[in-house]
């Protein structure tokens, strides 16, 4: 059985190898869809869905209307320092593609509960695009 919540967060961030827009500071209303897979528990539930949002909104908490920037990114980070703005520094490009990976990897190190077997996480920046990865235990 399958189960999803979708969670929402504002976060600023820049891309400086991008030959386009994307190298200027900006942010988007990110949107992610996280799905659990996992058989039923005896009260014919996956994961409550109030246990779900507990589990998933301290990592999405962290990054709401942060800054997040590479921590190759020096000038940036010199520039959050001196303003004294939020930010959560990560050691990849701040892709979509890399924040799904990073979103999978906070929830695989969270507390799930061992009926859980998979996780599939969807990142969109905008409407019209996403990134999504998935992970399976075994
Ligand atoms: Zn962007």
């Amino acid at each position: 059985m399958k189960i999803a919540k979708e969670f929402t967060w504002e976060m600023g961030h820049r891309l400086p190898f991008h030959d386009g827009k994307c190298k200027n500071l900006h942010g988007h209303s990110y949107k992610c869809m996280i799905e659990l897979t996992g058989d039923l528990d005896k009260n014919g539930m996956v994961l409550d869905y109030f246990e779900f949002k507990k589990i998933i909104e301290p990592i999405i908490e962290e990054l709401d209307h942060s800054f997040m920037v590479c921590n190759e990114d020096k000038e940036m980070i010199e520039v959050l320092n001196k303003l004294s703005s939020r930010k959560v520094i990560v050691n990849f490009e701040t892709t979509a593609e890399n924040i799904c990976i990073y979103l999978l990897e906070e929830i695989i190190k969270s507390s799930l509960p061992s009926n859980i077997t998979g996780i599939k996480v969807r990142v969109l920046e905008t409407d019209n695009t996403y990134a999504e990865e998935s992970h399976l235990f075994h």
